[in-house]
């Protein structure tokens, strides 16, 4: 039983209301597949009631006192720290977080992700570009107003926070759909920003499927931007939607990201951050590092004691404080990810360890995959596609030219990572590596103040950083001719 029940509704205009359909989704426990709660299904015409609900709540918001603005989301930040324990159960029920995580995590970067934008409300300035003698050009930015916001499975309360606290600094008012599959988190978030006293229709929450509510969010005339994160085929149709009204499109897509172990790297610090590359929400993560290119002098040490750490690693009830690796999100995922060891071994691939559920008794009736280690070659479909499970693929190097072409060789370009204590060569990939972002002798490490985002197919647009309120304003340039006289261009 969760202990918070949720009241089988959407959120819009600050009421929890019927889907018009009347239609539910049942929420389940990864963990051993049980039904957590019902959850209303939004349909598109549930999309247009909270979009006309955010265009009447939009101009309220947006021309608020910043500062009044950045208050409410800095209250909003306390107020989740508050409700830390209830988040971390509830995110470890719906999506298979495991306790720990979730506590170190995501509970803590979600309130620090909108208590950095709500800090952020009030400094958003325009500038002033030196024009014509007798002329002022000030430029200022402007909320978009509405802005859709899709937000996928794998992390959805600090997606959630990401998606959210940047929009609302800026002064748009939000629809947001979250993945039918981790509905909650972001249900009981707009529920504690009702509380703090962001104005009702600010934020609207409405779960659904994708190619029903998330389309209508995408394709919506009266939609100024949308946001998405998920997979590079569902960007494309998000992409494809937005043409309409020709909306502003962000988009975090997947990666397949190089984590390069050189000779000279410290092991046992590669060895754990590489484990947390890709071991870390069960490999659910964009920025995954999820090809280990090693150098060939180090690989077989290397590669010992990776696969001995692989299976140190706990898995177990993710609501056990003790468990280091819960079940993947759901059924489907996890049989989608256990193909890809069988397509491994099809195409001359070794599995070193995992690649298969494990036998325990206790994990039978939950999506779980052991933490999986295969060695592949260029090429091979491991080596290419984005498994998005605890799944690492390995190759090796004999040199930097080759390292880089292999951390290159990939149609995305979202996370990457490299193990050296040589300085000239971290720089020089740092510069080369064709990625959003890079990380030396550490991995996927972030913060609000960074920007978040790739190249590529990974996507385009940033989440986070300042480079973000760019995303969620649009430059207005105002020209004044101040002293009355004819502007310069008309005299004759
Ligand atoms: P999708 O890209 O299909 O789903 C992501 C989100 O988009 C969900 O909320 C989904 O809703 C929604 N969506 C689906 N179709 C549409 C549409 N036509 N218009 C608007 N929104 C839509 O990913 P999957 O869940 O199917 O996962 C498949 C793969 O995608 C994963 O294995 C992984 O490789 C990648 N992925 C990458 C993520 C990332 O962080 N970059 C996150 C999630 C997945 P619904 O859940 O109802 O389909």
């Amino acid at each position: 039983m969760l202990k918070k029940a949720f009241q089988n509704k959407l959120f819009i205009g600050g009421e929890w209301v019927d889907g018009i359909a009347g239609a539910t989704i049942p929420v389940l426990n990864p963990y051993d597949n049980s039904e957590l709660c019902e959850i209303a299904e939004g349909r598109a015409e549930d999309i247009d009631r909270a979009v006309e609900a955010a265009k009447a709540a939009a101009p309220v918001w947006g021309r608020m006192n910043a500062s009044d603005r950045g208050r409410l989301i800095l209250k909003l930040a306390d107020r989740i720290e508050e409700c830390t324990e209830e988040l971390i159960e509830l995110e470890a029920r719906d999506t298979g977080h495991p306790v720990r995580d979730a506590r170190k995590l995501d509970v803590p970067r979600t309130a620090a992700c909108f208590r950095y934008f709500g800090g952020m409300a009030d400094k958003v300035e325009g500038f002033l570009p030196p024009v014509y003698p007798g002329m002022l050009n000030y430029v200022q930015r402007e909320p978009i107003g509405v802005v859709g916001q899709i937000v996928p499975w794998n992390f959805p309360l600090m997606f959630t926070s990401w998606k959210m606290a940047p929009a609302l600094a800026a002064g748009n008012a939000i629809v947001i759909k979250p993945s039918e599959l981790t509905p909650l988190s972001t249900l009981r978030i707009a529920e504690l920003m009702h509380e703090v006293g962001i104005p009702a229709g600010v934020v609207n929450v409405v779960p659904g499927y994708g190619h029903i509510a998330g389309q209508r969010l995408a394709e919506h005339p009266d939609v100024g931007k949308i946001a998405f994160t998920g997979s590079t085929a569902t960007g494309r149709r998000v992409v494809e939607a937005s043409a309409g009204n020709l909306k502003k499109v962000q988009l975090e897509l997947g990666g397949k990201g190089p984590n390069i172990v050189f000779e000279d790297a410290v092991i046992p610090a590669a060895i754990g951050g590489s484990a947390f590359g890709i071991f870390h929400n069960q490999g659910q993560a964009c920025i995954a590092g999820s090809r280990i290119l090693l150098h060939e002098k180090i690989a077989d040490e290397f590669l010992e004691k990776f696969a001995g750490f692989a299976k140190s690693i706990r898995l177990g009830d993710p609501l056990d404080p003790a468990t280091e690796m819960g079940p993947l999100t759901s059924k489907m995922h996890q049989e989608r990810v256990l193909e890809f060891s069988k397509i491994a071994v099809d195409q001359g691939g070794e599995v070193i360890t995992g690649g298969k559920a494990p036998e325990a008794e206790a994990l039978s009736k939950g999506c779980f995959v052991e933490p999986t280690i295969v060695k592949a070659k260029p090429g091979d479909r491991v080596a290419r596609e984005e498994v998005f499970g605890p799944f690492a693929t390995v190759m090796t190097f004999s040199d930097d030219d080759e390292a880089l072409a292999l951390a290159n060789d990939t149609a995305y370009g979202l996370g990457s990572g490299l193990w050296t204590r040589n300085l000239p060569r971290a720089h020089k990939f740092a510069r080369d590596i064709h990625a959003g972002m890079v990380w030396i002798n550490c991995y996927k490490v972030v913060h609000p103040g960074s920007p978040f985002g790739g190249f590529g197919e990974s996507g385009y647009g940033r989440e986070m950083g300042f480079e973000v309120m760019r995303e969620y304003t649009q430059p207005k340039s105002v020209w004044v001719n101040y002293d009355a006289q004819i502007p310069p261009h008309y005299e004759r």
